[in-house]
């Protein structure tokens, strides 16, 4: 059924939500603290130097003193892991995506993944202190050392519990990254293999889906229940190529705020111009919103109604949809229907209108539907464009823009 949603019970909803902003100068303030690590650094780094140059450092002081400075390197480490991880994770998007100097773990990053490395970050802190013990085992009590092997011996157990209880996530984020793997030839290259998609036939079998707890797999799930033909992000779309194009309106709808809202979206444009690319990136978003889609192109859903109406359901299947507050139509127009096909078109825009969102995307402007839907195009483009963003891509087709610049190459 529909998810319904009391406005105010999303108002308030999005209130609290809203109130993560608070935690913001906390990692600022952690910044700072970065700060003070950094002072002690060269504070300590200038006392080992000078201890050097006066010749008063013996073996085992220069030992001590590089492992102390390992020691507030790795607490520093720990710091941004913290400050930026911490941030990506409960406050807002970095959007570091294709940040040269973006590390491997902040793509799949999340609080269980964020315990394990804290936990792992702990140990080689607590590994440098009880080596500095034992290079300095003079001066150190049995008292120290035996307590010192012990906290770090507890540091490494539940270090080992909390790897152990992300084990299916870690899991999953492995498949994941073997999953991107398989990169289509024409993207191969371009962006890196992360994010792209392999075909439905490659893709591991549902069985090997990790527990329903996990928010990473729950999208993981959303993505590869939607049928994307392959998968798109927003991220690896390059704003400057489509002419005229307004940023803005997809800064806005990448926030996919417009499922809640039940609006639609279309994307209108040449063929080669990224539409499908964007529908599918927004399909991808609205998953990691929480949200269920589906995507197929307007042929296959023609074929999906009409199967339903000739079994007597068709009904039953619009009430159906609406458990994918999503649904995705693509390639709109590239084949005309005839009149009982256009009027399940028009039976399920109808259907949605309010209700739950839809995109589509169309080679041809909304006021020329009437070539692909016949008579029944104006009753229907109104419902659609009612609360619907419409999207201009204007310009050369990307295909053969790589293709010629390949050429040139
Ligand atoms: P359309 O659906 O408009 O015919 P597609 O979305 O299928 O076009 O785009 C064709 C190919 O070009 C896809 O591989 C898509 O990822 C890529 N592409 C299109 N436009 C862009 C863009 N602006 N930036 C990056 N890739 C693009
Ligand atoms: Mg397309």
């Amino acid at each position: 059924m529909a998810k319904v949603q009391n406005p105010t019970t999303t108002t308030l909803g999005y209130a609290l939500f809203a109130t993560r902003w608070l935690q913001a100068p906390l990692y600022f303030g952690l910044v700072a603290a970065q700060g003070v690590y950094v002072y002690k650094f060269f504070k300590e780094l200038w006392t080992l130097i000078l201890m050097c140059l006066g010749g008063h450092a013996t073996e085992t002081y220069v030992m001590l003193a590089v492992l102390k400075l390992v020691d507030v390197v790795m607490i520093a480490n720990l710091l941004i892991m913290v400050i930026v991880g911490g941030y990506e994770t409960f406050v807002s998007r970095i959007g570091l995506q294709g940040h040269r100097d973006q590390p491997e773990w902040l793509s799949h990053v999340n609080s269980n993944v964020l315990k394990v490395k804290l936990a792992t970050a702990i140990v080689g802190i607590s590994s440098v202190h009880l080596l500095q013990m034992f290079v300095d085992v003079h001066h150190t009590s049995r008292h120290a050392l035996l307590w010192g092997t012990v906290i770090h011996m507890a540091f490494i157990a539940s270090a080992a519990i909390l790897a152990y209880m992300s084990g299916p996530m870690v899991a999953h984020t492995d498949r994941g990254h073997a999953d991107r793997a398989p990169v289509p030839p024409a993207q191969a290259g371009d962006h890196g293999s992360r994010q792209q998609t392999e075909p439905e036939s490659e893709r591991p079998p549902a069985a090997v889906i990790p527990p329903r707890s996990d928010p990473d797999a729950d999208t993981e799930a959303r993505i590869r229940a939607a049928g994307f033909p392959a998968r798109k992000v927003l991220e690896d779309f390059d704003q400057q190529h489509p002419r005229g194009f307004d940023r803005e309106a997809l800064a806005r709808l990448g926030k996919a705020d417009f499922v809640d809202a039940r609006r639609n979206v279309v994307f209108v444009g040449p063929p080669g111009t990224g539409k499908t690319h964007l529908a599918v990136a927004l399909g991808v978003r609205a998953c990691q919103a929480g949200h269920r889609v589906l995507f197929a192109t307007a042929a296959e859903w023609a074929a999906r109604l009409s199967d339903a109406r000739a079994a007597g359901r068709l009904d039953a299947e619009l009430t159906a949809l609406d458990d994918h507050p999503l649904l995705i139509v693509d390639e709109v127009g590239y084949t005309p229907f005839d009149a009982a096909t256009a009027g399940l078109f028009f039976r399920l825009v109808a259907h949605r209108y309010e209700r739950a969102s839809l995109i589509l995307t169309s080679d041809r402007p909304l006021g020329r539907w009437d070539e692909v839907f016949g008579p029944s195009a104006p009753a229907m483009t109104d419902r659609l464009a009612h609360h619907a963003e419409i999207v201009r891509l204007d310009g050369d087709s990307y295909r053969t823009r790589r293709a010629t610049s390949a050429w040139a190459d």
